[in-house]
């Protein structure tokens, strides 16, 4: 990664410190914390289903633009610096396909580091699973091409479905719903949430 020399909140010259176990560049500045950690972003995405004559669908969304235009996939995307994972995925399921879906629990994630998957940062993959509430697969025939709701067994026909998706909704229909990580109830502070197993016996 190349050297990042100046502080991004308040344009002050970094210096190397030691700062957990490694030396980091960071601000020296009076009243600016800043320590350059790397480069990080989150995506999340949505396994949403519905029962269609007693048969479950999944909703996929076709890209519209590159990388990948054509392929198929979860909606999904980047979550917000100042934004909750479970706004994010229900928005970018709202605003890929139309539906209106709400958050039930995480169903699997993926860890890439930086360059591996063509993303640029290092990247955690947030899949979760919603509960289908309402509309019908809409587009804005740009970013996302197309959108509707398959069988597993029509996406093994269809071009161009993305593995890790398909993987995503395996994950979905073979595992209890709530039974992954759900949005824990204790009281916490704004601005946070926690993840914790709920529905699961031992
Ligand atoms: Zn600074």
């Amino acid at each position: 990664m190349a050297n990042m020399n100046y502080c991004p909140k308040c344009a002050t010259p970094l210096e190397s410190r030691l700062e957990g176990g490694r030396d980091r560049m960071a601000c020296p500045a009076d009243h600016c914390n800043f320590v350059h950690f790397g480069d990080f972003s989150i995506g999340c995405a949505g396994v949403v289903t519905r029962v269609n004559n007693g048969v479950i669908e999944a909703l996929l969304v076709q890209r519209g633009h590159n990388p990948f235009a054509g392929t198929w996939q979860i909606p999904g995307g980047y979550a917000e610096n100042d934004e909750l994972l479970t706004i994010a995925v229900e928005r970018e399921v709202e605003e890929e396909s139309g539906i209106i879906a709400t958050v039930n629990d995480v169903v699997a994630f993926r860890h890439s580091l930086a360059g591996t998957t063509g993303g640029p940062s290092t990247n955690v993959y947030i899949i979760f699973r919603l509960d289908y509430q309402s509309g019908e697969p809409t587009v804005d025939q740009d970013e996302i091409a197309d959108a509707g709701f398959f069988t597993l067994a029509q996406m093994e026909s269809m071009e161009g479905v993305q593995g890790l998706s398909k993987w995503g909704i395996q994950q979905a229909l073979r595992t209890k719903s709530g039974s992954g990580l759900s949005v824990g109830e204790q009281a916490g502070r704004q601005g946070w949430q926690i993840f914790g197993l709920t529905n699961v016996t031992r």
